[in-house]
């Protein structure tokens, strides 16, 4: 499906200008009960109304990524009438979500509304890939190398909630997947929930099935209208009109809100590589091998695009716009020496690709998600620290609700609230 600047097919192939946007968002937005609700009406029901009731969104989501797609998609489903902005579209490599692929792991150690909404995210990834037509996640499960205080702490959590691991010894690990060496640690917890998603392939799903269920998907550069004036957001320097915006722009969140966001979201580069398997070789695939996390770092099973694995890096702050997405020769060859004492048989396998992209990080780690304190018809979702794609269609289905003016979940309402979030500690 072709996305055109300011204009989006929908599923009759009926152009949708943004002209009739603007013009009918007034009326509609009467109709539909006042700004920030919107009519449960069927998406069918408006599939075929004339144009101009057709296209003024009751909510603009801005940011196409993990926590704007979903949401879009989850509001769409409510009945909402949904625009979907994006200044360089979904799925885009610029983007925190743009990488071919992410983790799904259930081990947060305490932090155990994570545990949960990961397996609720689990569940699902797995209808949601059903309903697509198309396979998203790769449940393959994951070893992770803990100390004895951390391995404690998630063993607690995963028994108070009924979750299957074992601990296995270095030894084990070897013997259990020939293709790793992981001898040198004693305890080892291995989950075997969790895998690998899909991510900028997911994303442009996402997009897809949201614009066949009548969603209106734009691109353009949507920027918040200050206090007072003609709200809530202009697109491209245009007044464009809705009922309520969210904005879900994950690194562009500091550039977009500078007073607000600027000292709670910092924006540190990241590499990932990516290693060829030998010709003909099926061992490092999804189906054979587990994930891996160690006191060096990370990896990601081999699915169709070599094994992942990310570089360690200290925080080096990275323009999401602007930002140089070339890898570095050095962290290739730390990549390599971590290969050849982890993946022995790949060692000699070549970087087949590369990913540089930015973390969104918030000062503890924990999402934002909350209305704007001066701007009431606008919300802000973001902050996922390395750890949202993941949560994708769970964060889809609470932020509707949020937008609805329902929770489902009153823990995330207060450890989201802008008010638990103070100002990034920068090291000295
Ligand atoms: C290297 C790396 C590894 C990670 N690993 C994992 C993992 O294994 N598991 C996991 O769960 N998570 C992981 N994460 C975290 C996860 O990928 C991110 O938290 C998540 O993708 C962020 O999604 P988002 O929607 O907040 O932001 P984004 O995906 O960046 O989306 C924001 C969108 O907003 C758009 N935008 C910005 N400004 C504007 C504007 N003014 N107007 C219109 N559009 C705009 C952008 O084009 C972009 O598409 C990782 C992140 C990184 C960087």
């Amino acid at each position: 499906m072709t996305i055109s600047k300011h204009a989006a097919h929908g599923p009759g192939g009926a152009s949708i200008g943004r002209r009739d946007v603007l013009a009918g968002t007034a009326a509609l937005m009467a109709a539909a009960g006042g700004t920030g609700t919107f009519a449960a009406e069927p998406a069918a029901a408006r599939i075929g109304a004339p144009a101009i009731l057709r296209g003024a969104p009751d909510v603009a989501v801005i940011g196409a990524g993990a926590f704007g797609g979903w949401t879009a998609l989850a509001l769409r489903e409510a009945g909402a009438r949904v625009a979907l902005i994006d200044a360089y579209g979904a799925g885009n490599p610029r983007a925190s979500s743009g990488d071919e692929s992410r983790l799904l792991r259930l081990s947060y150690g305490s932090r155990a509304i994570y545990t949960r909404w990961a397996a609720r995210a689990q569940a699902l990834w797995e209808q949601r890939q059903t309903q697509f037509g198309r396979r998203l996640f790769y449940p393959n499960g994951s070893l992770r190398a803990m100390s004895a205080q951390a391995l404690a702490e998630q063993r607690a959590t995963f028994d108070a909630m009924g979750i299957a691991y074992d601990v296995l010894s270095g030894s084990e690990v070897n013997h259990r997947w020939p293709q790793l060496d992981m001898s040198e640690y004693d305890a080892v917890l291995y989950e075997s929930s969790g895998g690998v998603v899909k991510a900028r392939e997911a994303m442009i799903a996402v997009s897809e099935i949201f614009q066949q269920a009548g969603g209106t998907a734009l691109i353009g550069r949507a920027l918040p209208v200050a206090k007072g004036g003609p709200g809530p957001i202009t697109l491209d320097g245009n007044s464009f009109a809705c009922g309520v915006a969210l904005f879900a722009c994950g690194p562009w969140l500091p550039k977009i809100f500078p007073q607000l966001m600027g000292e709670r979201i910092i924006t540190p580069r990241r590499e990932i590589f990516y290693v060829g398997s030998p010709m003909g070789d099926a061992r490092y695939r999804w189906e054979h091998v587990p994930n891996l996390a160690d006191t060096h770092t990370y990896t990601a099973a081999d699915v169709d695009y070599g094994t992942k694995i990310a570089a360690r890096l200290h925080d080096v702050p990275m323009d999401p716009d602007s930002g140089d997405r070339e890898p570095s020769a050095f962290l290739a060859r730390q990549v390599r020496d971590y290969v050849a004492l982890r993946f022995p048989g790949l060692r000699d396998q070549p970087i087949v690709a590369t990913r540089v992209c930015q973390v969104e990080q918030s000062d503890n780690a924990h999402y934002i998600v909350d209305r704007h304190p001066d701007l009431p018809e606008i919300w802000i979702a973001g902050g996922g620290s390395g750890h949202a794609f993941k949560m994708g269609p769970r964060l889809g289905e609470y932020l509707a609700s949020r937008l609805q003016g329902r929770s489902d979940d009153a823990e995330a309402d207060a450890l989201f609230a802008l008010s638990a979030h103070g100002p990034i500690r920068h090291e000295h």
